[in-house]
């Protein structure tokens, strides 16, 4: 069935915007939600449109449970119950744990963690309802090792990879699976912030010898989110380019 509704969080730019386009070339109406970058969220929207999919942008600071709930109220009328739910908007805070900031700690996990577990539970009756469902979440290779300055994000990044296995077991009986994708080093405005020598020392660890592209974690996306991925669930696929940690 290809016109299972998806809402990817996160979709204006990035990997987000890569998977929603992936969805949509595969045939699914896909909810691309923003915090604040109209303009390019609407850019992706058109991008869908032009190429014969069905789109609508939707604003929504996925780690405010009254906006994740009104989020999804929208995409039920505009586009009907979602099946697909990409749990992708993150954000980085970065710094040494000891000068960490209570509120660079808890903006990370809001943003990261307790946003997928606010839109999980949104959209989960209507999955259990269907009897099908697919939940994807993307941590980060931080979370399974773990990265100096990173104390908060890698956290986040490790709790999603727990709440991935745990609703797996809960629901994976009503048709629904719920899995985690962890990139490596991928060409984004977040690893732009990274700066020329910290790219530069990474890459020896890599061994394809190069960031991976948006479009190489939206097809890893694609599959767990296609019919032939419904006998995988609770697992993490690794997208790095295989980075030695
Ligand atoms: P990005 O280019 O910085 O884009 C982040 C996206 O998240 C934007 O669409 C942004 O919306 C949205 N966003 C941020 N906070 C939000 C909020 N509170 N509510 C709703 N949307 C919000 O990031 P990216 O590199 O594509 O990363 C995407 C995901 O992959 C993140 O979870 C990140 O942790 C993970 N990841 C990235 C890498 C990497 O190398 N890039 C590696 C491992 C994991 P606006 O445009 O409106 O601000």
């Amino acid at each position: 069935m290809l016109d299972r509704v998806a809402l990817v969080t996160g979709a204006s730019r990035g990997i987000g915007r890569a998977i929603a386009l992936h969805l949509a070339a595969a045939g699914h109406p896909v909810a691309v939600n923003y915090r604040s970058r109209s303009d390019a969220a609407d850019e992706v929207v058109a991008t869908i449109s032009a190429g014969g999919g069905r789109a609508t942008a939707v604003a929504a600071d996925v780690g405010d449970a009254d906006a994740v709930t009104e989020m999804v109220d929208e995409i039920g009328e505009t586009l009907g119950s979602i099946s697909i739910l990409v749990n992708n908007a993150g954000i980085t805070d970065d710094d040494l744990l000891l000068r960490m900031k209570p509120g660079a700690w808890d903006r990370v996990i809001q943003t990261n963690l307790s946003s997928a577990y606010l839109c999980s539970r949104a959209v989960l009756r209507g999955m259990l309802k269907a009897r099908w469902g697919r939940i994807i979440n993307i941590t980060s290779v931080s979370g399974l090792s773990g990265n100096p300055g990173q104390a908060n994000y890698a956290a986040a990044k490790a709790g999603l990879v727990g709440l991935t296995k745990s609703v797996a077991k809960e629901v994976g009986s009503r048709g629904i699976t719920a899995n985690a994708v962890a990139p490596g080093f991928i060409e984004t405005d977040m690893t732009d912030q990274l700066g020329e020598a910290v790219r530069e020392s990474a890459l020896p660890a890599i061994a394809v010898g190069r960031f991976g592209t948006p479009e190489e974690v939206a097809s890893a996306v694609g599959y767990l989110a296609s019919e032939a991925a419904g006998y995988v669930t609770g697992q993490v696929l690794v997208v790095d380019g295989g980075l030695a940690f």
